[in-house]
């Protein structure tokens, strides 16, 4: 069945210099209300020199303008943008719910864990200071600056149209350097809105732009030469390809990809706490989140009532449209996702698989792109279900007699973003944490996303790049240092030496 189209779509433009630009290419892409099915809007697709127009703009403001605003400035200019987006927190909620279809609780949660990096950067003067070292030679002091890059691009995916982008724009502008998102195309609208706060908020025309589009605008940002560094969040071919093509281009790149998170429930958990956590991360967000758990790990005896007590959940989970307060957890972003999805209630039970929980049967009807909770048990590592990331409310429980068992299977997995373990026994979480080959630990805790002064990011083909997004890494990536060594001499002093420089 096509999606029913509304008469009035709304147009979603690019904004260069501090305003909507309307795009030339022609080129269009639909953006919908996954809860109704309608097509709501449409965003136009970039060209190649409307890219070069949003870094030349980037490019001139950050010499002109930006590369010159003190610290100060900046602190108190952060602040206010801080309070402007916590004034419009359920305003951006309600974009990401009309366009992403996640429930407007967890709209705000996104909105929340956005600001909390604002916050971190309202620091920035802190985070900003160098070292220095008096007397490294005689009348020598040597000390290092931290400076920014000048124009550096954002590529987010469509799962958090609006925290994705704040991890890596608030950091890039606070450190100094102008910047140019590229939003998904399937949400675009949230860029849009906070654009215009930034704006409100004081942010110099220029500073900070959006192009909207596809792969056309993707190869435009890694190939063009005023571009140094690019941030990407997403899928891991696009991540690697991301990462590939910025570098041979010169450009720093940090390449966030996909996930396939196992949570490992040892025999000694408490079990209701972990079904709690289980469907709590597994479902939250229609399981589109690179931070749920898709694989929960079931070690000996536990498997049973683990399993028992997850399927006794889950017919109370409220599936519905995002804006009613009763769901719980709203549609996936789009039919062919969510077909995909769906797709491994049939491929799991063919290969082995148990289905526990068949969501098709209770998806809400009508035109919405939802699928209900569903449980595949006794799936093996081999099976399309464990593989591959599915991004969608399909929990898998794969059964292993032992801990090291559980633990090999964690390490031998490609992915390496989160993982958690259920346990009452300090020494195993303790050991479990040293062997883990995974970038984001929980230890009885279901989406181990780090607080906004730390780091996040995972391992092994969840991040292709060496510096996580936000925190103290976030600003180490978007600045680079300068070692300025000085002396200032007594003329006196002063005499002509050909041999080579000593420190002692
Ligand atoms: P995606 O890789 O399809 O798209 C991400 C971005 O890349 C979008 O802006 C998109 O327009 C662009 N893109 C898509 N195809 C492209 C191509 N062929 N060439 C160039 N650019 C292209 O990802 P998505 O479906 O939007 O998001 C979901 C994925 O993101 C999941 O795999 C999820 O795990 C991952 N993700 C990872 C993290 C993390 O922190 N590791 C966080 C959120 C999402």
């Amino acid at each position: 069945m096509n999606a029913a189209v509304t008469t009035e779509l709304k147009l979603i433009s690019h904004w260069i210099g501090g305003e909507i630009v309307r795009g030339g290419s022609g080129r269009r892409g639909p953006v919908y209300n996954p809860a109704t099915g309608e097509q709501t809007g449409e965003v136009e697709f970039a060209t190649v020199e409307e890219v070069g127009r949003a870094v030349a703009v980037a490019k001139e403001t950050f010499f002109s303008t930006w590369r010159g605003w003190s610290l100060s400035k900046r602190q108190e200019l952060f602040f206010r943008i801080y309070n402007l987006v916590d004034a419009h927190r359920d305003d951006i909620a309600r974009i990401l719910t009309a366009e992403h279809g996640k429930v407007l609780s967890d709209a705000h949660g996104e909105v929340q864990r956005g600001l909390e990096v604002i916050e971190y950067v309202c620091g920035i003067p802190e985070l900003l200071k160098g070292d220095y070292s008096e007397q490294a030679s005689t009348g020598i002091d040597v000390y290092s600056i931290r400076q920014p890059l000048g124009v550096v691009a954002g590529i987010t995916p469509f799962n958090f149209p609006a925290m994705v982008p704040m991890w890596m724009w608030a950091p890039a502008i606070a450190c100094g350097n102008t910047f140019v998102l590229k939003p998904s195309e399937k949400d675009p609208s949230a860029s849009l809105f906070v654009a215009e706060l930034l704006k409100e908020a004081g942010l110099p025309n220029g500073v900070f732009n959006v192009v909207q589009g596809d792969k056309v605008a993707v190869d435009a940002l890694l190939e063009h030469p005023d571009v140094s560094a690019i941030s990407f969040v997403g899928s891991t071919p696009i991540a690697r390809y991301v990462y590939e093509n910025g570098t041979k281009h010169g450009k720093r790149v940090q390449a966030l990809g996909g996930a396939k998170n196992h949570m490992i429930v040892l025999p000694d958990a408490d079990v209701e706490m972990a079904a709690d956590a289980a469907v709590s991360a597994g479902y939250g967000s229609a399981g589109e989140r690179c931070m749920a758990v898709s694989v929960v790990v079931a070690v000996g005896d536990v498997a049973d009532p683990l399993v028992d007590a997850i399927r006794e959940r889950l017919p109370k989970v409220k599936v519905g449209d995002g804006f009613d307060p009763e769901s719980e957890m709203g549609p996936l972003v789009t039919r062919e996702h969510r077909d995909k999805v769906a797709s491994y209630l049939e491929s799991g039970p063919a290969q082995g698989a148990t289905l526990v929980a068949d969501g098709r049967e209770t998806a809400p009807d009508g035109g919405g792109f939802f699928l209900g909770v569903s449980l595949l048990d006794n799936v093996t590592p081999e099976m399309d279900a464990y593989r591959d990331e599915i991004f969608g409310p399909v929990l898998s429980v794969v059964r292993v007699k032992t801990y090291d068992e559980a633990l090999r299977l964690v390490n031998e997995n490609p992915y390496g973003n989160g993982v958690a373990l259920f346990t009452r026994d300090g020494g195993v979480a303790r050991q479990f944490q040293f062997d883990v080959n995974v970038g984001m630990v929980g230890i009885n805790v279901p989406i181990p996303v780090p607080v906004a002064y730390y780091s996040f990011g995972g391992w092994k083909s969840s991040l292709f790049g060496d510096r996580h997004i936000y925190g103290p890494e976030g600003i180490d990536f978007y600045t680079r240092t300068k070692a300025v060594t000085s002396r200032w001499p007594d003329p006196a002093t002063s005499k002509v030496d050909l041999g080579f420089p000593q420190t002692r």
